[in-house]
């Protein structure tokens, strides 16, 4: 049996005749720029998030600087953001001129930890992004009340959450702004690169509007720097089709990460646990393991693609060698690093494909002297419920 990673192939399968047909509705209007496929996906969207505004861009991480931008945060600002992401959500500040800083993750949700936050914060520091990694909302209760404390702009990075909630609250309704990644392999995914972000203040919205479209205010006037971060019409009309199947979808998700954590439950590895405020879409499905890279190359045997997020943290990349974090500087997320493999998972993945990816992992588990790791400390409900 192969299981893929992820199967965009099969998602599109299953809605090929509505995306052609938008495509054809768009290649006749030929409003290519800005047309009505991006105003009504951004309404749309905003209902979704259940926001006041959506501004579609060009990709997430356009979506992260503009926001820091319009938020006036630039040269000598800094900006708090968790070790343990994806490396746009640090190069967001950097492009904004402004300098990100790092603090380690919760040992236990993988998400930003607020007592760290709160240690890092010094007069210099203007905003804060948590990350709702692999899909989990990060623990925004705490994260807002020191936010208030020190008047930080919070922007949520929810490139991995489409559609996740947090109490009664959907990801990107929590902070003062969000952005949203539109990259295929996400739960919401473009045919290409695109991104949109969302936010409550109509000042915000009006400013981020203007700053992706060559700073226009009105045509041929340009109040802010000419950049350009369109959203591409076709990319908006694609996604309009997609965001009516992504709670589905993620629903989907959510019930293969449960079977998942059922089978997994007496394996040896470490599974997911998501804080009992927080419903994950399940971007990522990551285990934990101390022997991960054998384990990786066994399931590849096995016809079983896997990934790595993130084999580097922020802090170690090459490129952010110059902010001076040494290797040691944030040790849950290093440890991490070299523990956590992310399974297949995309909502057409099949009961059996999952049996199958989980008796490999107990063959490799009891078939090896894999040192056992410790469970998480003061244990949160673990699970999609
Ligand atoms: C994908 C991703 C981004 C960036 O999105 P792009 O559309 O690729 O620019 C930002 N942050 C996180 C956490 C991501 O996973």
């Amino acid at each position: 049996m192969q299981v893929p990673f992820v199967d965009l192939k099969a998602q599109h399968r299953s809605i090929m005749d509505e995306i052609t047909a938008k495509i054809t509705r768009v290649l006749e209007r030929a409003d290519f720029i800005l047309g009505e496929d991006v105003e009504r996906l951004e309404e749309e969207f905003a209902i979704f998030c259940n926001v006041e505004h959506a501004v579609g861009v060009d990709n997430g991480l356009s979506a992260l600087t503009l926001l820091l931008k319009a938020y006036d945060i630039g040269p000598g600002d800094e900006v708090i953001v968790p070790a343990n992401s994806f490396i746009a959500t640090a190069a967001a500040v950097t492009f904004c001129g402004a300098k990100p800083v790092l603090v380690d993750v919760d040992p236990i949700t993988y998400n930003m930890d607020p007592l760290q936050l709160e240690n890092a914060i010094n007069w210099h520091t203007k905003a804060v992004i948590p990350v709702h990694l692999y899909g989990a909302p990060a623990d925004m209760n705490p994260i807002l009340k020191i936010a208030d404390k020190y008047d930080l702009v919070v922007i949520e990075d929810a490139a991995q959450a489409h559609g996740a909630w947090y109490k009664d609250k959907r990801t990107g309704s929590l902070g003062d702004a969000a952005g949203f990644s539109l990259y295929p392999g996400k739960n919401l995914g473009a045919s290409g690169d695109a991104g949109i972000l969302v936010t409550n203040n109509a000042e915000t919205a009006r400013r981020v509007r203007a700053m992706r479209n060559c700073g226009q205010v009105a045509k041929y006037i340009h109040e802010f720097a000419p950049h350009n971060h369109r959203l591409d019409t076709m990319q908006a009309a694609i996604v309009r089709v997609k965001l009516q199947y992504i709670d589905a979808w993620n629903a989907l998700r959510q019930q293969h990460a449960r079977l998942y954590n059922e089978l997994l439950a007496d394996s040896g590895v470490i599974t997911p646990a998501v804080s009992q405020d927080a419903q994950s879409v399940w971007h990522l499905y990551v285990i934990r393991v101390s022997n991960r890279d054998d384990l990786k190359q066994y399931l590849t045997e096995q016809g079983i693609a896997t990934g790595i997020h993130y084999p580097i943290p922020i802090h170690l990349q090459p490129f952010y060698k110059d902010l001076g974090y040494k290797r040691g500087a944030f040790p849950i997320t290093e440890l991490y690093a070299d523990q956590c493999l992310s399974l297949p998972m995309f909502p057409e993945l099949t009961v059996e494909q999952i049996e199958y990816v989980v008796d490999a992992i107990k063959t490799f588990m009891v078939n090896t002297d894999s040192e056992p790791l410790l469970a998480p400390y003061n244990p949160v409900e673990t699970a999609a419920d």
